[in-house]
């Protein structure tokens, strides 16, 4: 039942996507298929999520994993999941072809490297501010003694004279 309805939404994004219903006979096919040259058939595993309007995104990822790879790995998620591991998969291509030794790996050890060193800085900044805070917390203590002191003192001359 529910297999149903998920087909035929995906059949209307399909149509909305590619333009009026009616005109389903002369599709525009999806950026993959294009790409593959093929037609793009109705159950295409690709035209959900590679719009021929960006093209590019299909094009990373066939360069980097293959299409059929990619498709094997769409299938093996669950259908609602599809698009997130589609643009997932479209991330890591593109990261893999500015950085074909590290790919993500490299962005995610950069910004751990950045935490930690926005890490340690916070952590002086911390102890910094504590050493204010005590610093200040002694003036005041000096302080107060010292004006007891004083008025003590001057208390004190006060009954000696
Ligand atoms: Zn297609």
């Amino acid at each position: 039942m529910t297999g149903e309805i998920d087909a035929s939404a995906a059949v209307m994004g399909r149509r909305n996507m590619l333009g009026p219903p009616g005109s389903l006979n002369t599709i525009t096919p999806c950026a993959a298929c294009k790409l593959l040259r093929r037609r793009c058939a109705e159950e295409c595993p690709f035209s959900p999520y590679f719009s021929p309007h960006e093209p590019h995104k299909f094009a990373a990822v066939h360069k980097v994993f293959g299409a059929s790879n990619v498709s094997k790995m769409l299938m093996e998620v669950p259908e609602p999941q599809r698009a997130d591991a589609a643009n997932s998969l479209v991330f890591e291509a593109n990261v893999r072809l500015r950085d074909p030794v590290y790919g993500c790996m490299g962005a995610i050890s950069a910004l751990q490297q950045q935490v930690q060193t926005l890490q340690a800085e916070l952590n002086a900044v911390r102890a910094e501010i504590l050493r204010y805070k005590y610093r200040e917390a002694a003036n005041t203590i000096i302080a107060s003694t010292n004006a007891a002191h004083s008025s003590a003192n001057s208390d004190s001359n006060g009954l000696e004279e």
